[in-house]
């Protein structure tokens, strides 16, 4: 045994119980009451401390061009941060250009992480050109992707697919036990409510992001997606639901056996649209954006109901020099907000300390489900005897105030400043290395590797 967590108290998506963990070739081996230290293992005295399985965040965007710039956190810094707050696989986004090869995009973003990742990763395939990329679907698994993403808005930028295109996906994608992820804003509407905005914003400020952007876009939307799954027997994965609405749109069509899933994000949870009536408030934009204080308690809501199955973190980071690119027009604000640096401890201090709910539906929400969605598991996703060594030593008494200097991530402010946080990653392991410890990245840049994901499974 080359590493061993004693005395910790482990937590899955189903259980908590106090074990030990033996861990081999980057593996876990062994789980006992009591495993006897050889000299030669690293061993970890885990007491007081939860293991949960490594964080997934199944929506990250590193080093993502838009607005005339790029995001701030590249593969290297944004998975370096993603370590120290205990996340230790991520999904990243391929974009297939319209006119151009899914495949070839693919292989272009893989090229991009070479080298940098420093945690495990994967890609959802983002499609553009669906005429093209149905002819490429199988190439696509055989290049490790089983996810795929469709815009039912950013009709201008070329990016968006129609009703039929999804529907078509939906089936294509199902076949092979695939899913299909949709960014869901309806799109005639919106183009509307932005151009008549975007005329009056000297008036508005950022606050004209949230007037062209009213809950009935996305829920509108949601709908829409929900009977194309249903219609289609696909299976469907709403990326970034801001609205109680919209989520509630997908826990009815579950009820109705339509294979439908639910991620938020913590800007949903943590912020509301008053933001944006801030000085700064062009900062928290990114689309779609915070929305009121009422949808934020409908979504915890259905995150105690378990009605939402995944939070992710939608990283996408600007530093504030990059957001004031805006100059006053909301329209060219660089969209995004960081997040995976901060994502376990804001969630565990919101919704395990506050009481909201268990340990182990906290490891459902940020690791087990994704993991199942996405064709990870049981590689990822649990801790099991055969199951990556992916790891999280979480200190659940460490009290401490948000700071945007404490942390990795390469941006100069934090949404969620002076926020006091209750618990805090202490060691985070990856395939049984230790890479982080109470937030200092100290493994090696490039240790990451491609995960090739397979069929994904029902939750
Ligand atoms: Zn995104």
């Amino acid at each position: 045994m080359e590493l061993i967590l004693k005395n910790g108290r482990i937590v899955t998506a189903s259980d908590t119980y106090k074990a030990d963990i033996g861990i081999r070739n980057g593996k876990i081996v062994t789980i006992a009451q009591e495993i006897p230290c050889l000299e030669k293992s690293t061993v970890i005295d885990a007491k007081n401390n939860y293991i949960f399985p490594g964080i997934i965040d199944a929506h990250v965007h590193c080093q993502l061009p838009m607005a005339g710039t790029i995001s701030s956190d590249d593969f290297i810094n944004a998975t370096k941060a993603g370590a120290c707050g205990g996340v230790t696989t991520i999904i990243d986004f391929s974009t297939q250009m319209p006119g151009k090869s899914l495949v070839d995009s693919i292989l272009q973003r893989k090229e991009e992480a070479r080298g940098k990742v420093c945690i495990d990763y994967s890609l959802h395939a983002g499609i553009t050109d669906w005429g093209l990329a149905q002819n490429e679907i199988d190439r696509a698994f055989q290049e490790g992707v089983s996810s795929f993403k469709m815009f039912m808005t950013y009709r201008q930028r070329g990016l968006m697919s129609d009703d039929a295109q999804i529907y078509h996906a939906l089936e294509e994608t199902k076949k092979r036990g695939g899913i299909i992820t949709v960014h869901a804003e309806s799109t005639p509407l919106l183009d509307f409510l932005v151009k008549r905005y975007h005329e009056q914003k000297e008036q508005y400020g950022a606050y004209a992001h949230v007037l062209s952007r009213p809950d009935m876009i996305e829920v509108d939307a949601i709908e829409r997606a929900v009977r194309l799954a249903e219609l289609s027997k696909g299976r469907l994965y709403v990326v970034h639901t801001s609205t109680g609405r919209g989520a509630m749109a997908i826990r009815e069509a579950r009820f109705r056996g339509v294979q439908v899933y639910c991620e938020t994000c913590p800007q949903y949870l943590l912020l509301d649209e008053s933001v944006f009536q801030r000085q700064d408030g062009h900062l928290y934009a990114s689309c779609p954006q915070v929305k009121s204080k009422k949808n934020q308690e409908e979504l915890w809501h259905l995150i105690q109901t378990g009605d939402i199955h995944v939070i992710a973190t939608d990283h996408c980071t600007f530093t504030k020099e990059q957001k004031d690119l805006w100059k006053g027009d909301f329209t060219c604000i660089p969209f995004g907000l960081p997040g995976i640096e901060t994502m376990l401890s804001t969630t565990y201090t919101k919704a395990v300390h506050s009481g909201l709910i268990s340990p182990s539906r906290m490891v459902a929400l940020l690791s087990t489900n994704p993991a199942k969605i996405f064709g990870l598991y049981p590689q990822k996703g649990t801790i099991a005897i055969g199951s990556d060594a992916d790891l999280v030593v979480f200190d659940p008494h460490k009290k401490s105030v948000l700071d945007y200097k404490n942390l990795q991530t390469n941006c100069n402010w934090s949404p969620y400043q002076g926020m006091e946080i209750t618990g805090s990653t202490a060691i985070t392991i990856s395939k049984g290395k230790i890479l982080a410890m109470d937030g200092k990245f100290i493994g090696e840049a490039g240790q990451g590797d491609f995960v090739f994901r397979t069929a994904c499974q029902t939750i």
